[in-house]
């Protein structure tokens, strides 16, 4: 196997290098469109897969009636009925609204993550653990500012 070769199968091998979405999604739009419709973190964190800081979204602690949209999209994603502290920070729901989101493995330098993103527009939402709590067991730590609260 000669270098380039190595090279390039090795970082496929740890799922690096792939920087492309193979997927294609029913709502999209351009990078100059996504900075125009979101805010400097809102664009980092859904079409770059950043992470917002812990204990920074008021999400976190919203406890009111509703369901929480895709920032993106405006899909509705989550109920307040499956929302739960966590106390990490970050907003969590032991489940999505049905059809509402898709998940991806996220490997990484510390093990593969699941990531979850939006089903409509395919934005970076946050990841799902298998800490949570019943009934599902799972654990959907998602950035706040990927959602958009809207009470019922
Ligand atoms: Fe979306």
């Amino acid at each position: 196997m000669n270098r380039r070769l190595f090279l390039s199968t090795t970082l496929a091998a740890l799922g690096l290098g792939q920087t492309a979405r193979a997927e294609t999604f029913e709502f999209t739009l351009t990078d100059a469109e996504w900075r125009a419709r979101l805010s400097p973190l809102a664009y980092q964190v859904l079409r770059h897969e950043a992470t917002e800081r812990a204990f920074t979204s008021p999400l976190d602690k919203e406890t009111r009636a509703g369901r929480y949209h895709c920032a993106g999209c405006d899909l509705p994603l989550f109920s307040s009925q499956t929302k739960y502290d966590s106390g990490t920070g970050w907003p969590s729901f032991w489940e999505p609204l049905a059809d509402a989101v898709r998940t991806r493995p996220d490997p990484g330098l510390f093990g593969t993550r699941t990531e979850v993103h939006c089903r409509r527009c395919g934005g970076h939402l946050g990841h799902v653990f298998k800490d949570g709590p019943k009934p599902t067991g799972l654990r959907y730590c998602m950035n706040g500012v990927s959602l958009a609260f809207v009470p019922s």
